[in-house]
């Protein structure tokens, strides 16, 4: 059962937690990823629903990593109710391992590049902001990002691990950043403790819901649970918005459509197709008769 929780401590140290092995177990299904496409994608998955929803804002992030790797763009939407979707522009990919049994993501997304970050509300205006890929492993790039383009020192990790038979054995991470009150015992504390956790997918695979993981890194604090949420992957998209789509094809593109038997419309977000038959193409571009 994937969830995302978040903490707060007296000590001014905010941290929150995913664990998204199913999350990215079904975008792995539904793209048909190949190992290092579900580590990179899920990497991204996972950061983002860590920086959407903050503590307090009902934001949805879009995160776009557009590296010079052969990956191409990793695009994912996560969304305040944390559920997410996405999608790596080539799923079939595959570099050498870093070292044995280790995916390299950052070779995959390659360390030139760019990250964008979207966050968007019903009520505010869009912002957007960019930042230089620093390596390509996704979670010291969402660092840089925040750092440099809002101001918050945070530390990431982010952990997918994959089975040779490409099944998702276990996803997640957690972000860990100082409020403007936090103490210098407080940050030398947090960073002795993230030291000794090492690896968060090492953690993960020992610790396949993430137990004992925030009391590990927030040791030696006073934790304050103040969110624990569901988290699934969930695309937005319908039959219905793909036909309102094909409304507004020009004249001659609905033409075009119709002369074949059939239309398939792919969700470049979660991999759904949607099937249209002549008829029922030839019943929706036809103006409903005037009832006199
Ligand atoms: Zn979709």
């Amino acid at each position: 059962m994937d969830y995302i929780k978040r903490f707060t401590t007296r000590e001014g140290i905010r941290m929150s937690v995913a664990v998204t092995t199913d999350t990215v177990e079904t975008a792995r299904v539904r793209h048909d990823l190949w190992p290092v496409a579900t580590a990179a994608l899920g990497r991204a998955m996972t950061g983002a629903l860590l920086l959407a929803g903050d503590f307090k804002n009902h934001e949805n992030v879009s995160l776009r990593i557009k590296g010079d790797g052969p990956l191409g763009v990793v695009h994912v939407d996560a969304f305040s109710d944390n559920t997410v979707r996405g999608y790596v522009d080539e799923p079939h990919v595959d570099v050498p391992l870093k070292y044995a049994g280790k995916l390299d993501v950052g070779a995959a997304v390659g360390n030139h590049g760019e990250v964008q970050v979207t966050r968007f509300t019903q009520l505010a205006q869009d912002y957007t902001s960019t930042s230089p890929i620093q390596s390509g492993e996704i979670a010291e790039d969402l660092a840089y990002y925040l750092y440099t383009s809002e101001q918050v020192p945070s530390t990431i990790s982010l952990g997918v691990l994959v089975d040779p038979d490409y099944h998702t054995i276990v996803a997640g991470g957690f972000i860990v950043q100082a409020m403007p009150d936090a103490t210098d015992e407080a940050l030398a504390l947090v960073e002795k403790n993230i030291n000794e956790l090492g690896p968060v997918t090492e953690y993960l695979k020992a610790h396949p819901n993430g137990e004992g993981l925030v009391e590990k890194v927030l040791e030696g604090m006073t934790i304050n649970e103040v969110y624990n949420e569901p988290v699934e992957f969930k695309c937005r998209c319908s039959r219905d918005r793909f036909a309102g789509v094909l409304m507004t094809l020009r004249e001659d593109d609905k033409s075009a459509i119709l002369e074949d038997e059939q239309t398939e419309l792919v969700c470049h977000y979660c991999n759904e197709k949607y099937h249209f038959s002549r008829e029922e193409l030839k019943d929706m571009f036809t103006p409903a008769s005037v009832v006199q």
